[in-house]
């Protein structure tokens, strides 16, 4: 018979670090969607194209020669090869392949990483709000405190070096950025950024700098964060080959940085990943040597989209600002008197278009929804008169 105590309640397993984080509000969502029929769709951020032919080519091959084995941690080094080569040729910036690069699981490990070789317990980050979904939860999770900087319409979704600064205290230890911004579209120009640069720097601060959107620009420069004057010892830049070439399924992307980040980095990646898929690194290597037509492409295309949204939402009643990357629409709705969750619910039930919540990305985000604009035209023009009726008919007089 069992000497031990019979248990009376249940243990609370769940962390308290988890449960203070919430379920993400665009999967929530979608669970919705995916019960209904003839849905068109503008809410998930990821691109409708098919990763490009020869990128596929390049992993099948590699698979029916059996290149079936774990890579070194930090990824295969003709990918690092590759990788600095880019840099270097794009941005002028040269990261030693063996130390500064590490190769993840997507940007979304790299983030991860990033906030657990850090952050203390306590530590503060300072983002702008609203902000891609995993910013906040990836700080929470690393025991961090996010610190949050509102933007609206009024100021074009930037943050200000000034902004930046009044919230700096003891205890903050990182500034988080990501431009072209999710869920805003918008690009912040060189100078601004040099601004930020010059708070960093003068504070001690570290940059992690998410780049995912680099290559979708439309009529504006990308700015790499670590080509500042200064700032690529203060610098985490993350980047990915989800967006650019299509391959969000493929979860492949890198961090470059300096080199006792990246060994910190390594250490847990290498007791919790191991190393990125091996044929998703192959895939990355052929994105990287050929890929470019096939990016330019598809930046022409999303440019087209683009505008059509953008000059559709503005003329329904949505005022929209300009987004010159990524491809995300971020209108106001605050003409229906409307939460955004019961506009995005709302508007699903009764027109069958889905958008995110802009609440999904933050308190800053309220007012607002996101449309990804990365669908057919075809597409985004029948969801611009379903959501012309439906403005038209909530409209607060
Ligand atoms: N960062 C931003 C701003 C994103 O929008 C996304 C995906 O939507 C990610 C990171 C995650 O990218 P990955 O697919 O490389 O993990």
């Amino acid at each position: 018979m069992s000497t031990h105590p019979k248990v009376q309640v249940r243990k609370y397993y769940i962390s308290q670090r988890v449960n203070r984080i919430l379920p993400s509000g665009i999967r929530r969502f979608f669970d919705l969607l995916a019960s209904m029929e003839g849905v068109i769709s503008l809410g998930v951020g990821e691109p409708d194209f098919t990763t490009p032919w020869h990128i596929r080519e390049a992993a099948i091959y590699s698979l029916e020669k059996g290149d079936t084995m774990y890579t070194s941690n930090l990824g295969m080094p003709e990918l690092r090869q590759e990788l600095s080569r880019y840099l270097e040729d794009n941005y002028n910036l040269k990261y030693d392949p063996d130390n500064e690069l590490l190769i993840t699981v997507g940007v979304s490990e790299a983030l991860d990483l990033t906030m657990r070789a850090i952050l203390d317990a306590g530590d503060e980050v300072i983002m702008p709000d609203p902000h891609y979904v995993a910013y906040d939860a990836g700080v929470i999770l690393a025991e961090g405190e996010p610190i949050k900087i509102p933007t609206s319409q009024e100021n074009n979704f930037e943050v200000s070096a000034a902004d930046i600064e009044a919230r700096i205290t003891g205890r903050t230890k990182a500034i988080l950025i990501g431009y072209p911004a999710n869920p805003t579209g918008v690009v912040m120009s060189r100078d601004k950024l040099r601004q930020i640069a010059e708070v960093a720097q003068c504070h001690q601060l570290l940059v992690i700098s998410d780049e995912i959107y680099a290559r979708l620009v439309y009529g504006v420069e990308h700015t790499c964060f670590a080509s500042l004057p200064g700032m690529q010892e203060s610098t985490v830049l993350l980047g990915g080959f989800s967006k650019a070439y299509a391959m969000t399924g493929w979860r492949i992307g890198y961090a470059a940085a300096p080199k006792d980040i990246i060994a910190a980095m390594t250490k847990i990646h290498q007791y919790t990943m191991m190393c990125a898929s091996t044929m998703a690194q192959v895939a990355a290597i052929e994105a990287l040597k050929s890929g470019e037509s096939s990016v330019l492409e598809m930046v022409e295309d999303y440019n087209r989209r683009r505008q059509v949204i953008v000059k559709g939402l503005n003329s329904i009643g949505l005022p929209c600002f300009e987004p010159r990357g990524a491809f995300y629409a971020f209108p106001s709705i605050k003409s229906t008197g409307m939460t955004s969750e019961e506009f995005a619910e709302r508007l699903l039930i009764e027109e069958k278009v889905a958008v995110v919540p802009g609440i999904a990305f933050g308190q800053g985000g309220e007012g607002y929804v996101r449309c990804c604009y990365a669908t057919s035209l075809a597409d985004i023009e029948e969801a611009l008169s379903r959501m012309k009726r439906f403005v038209a008919k909530h409209k607060k007089a």
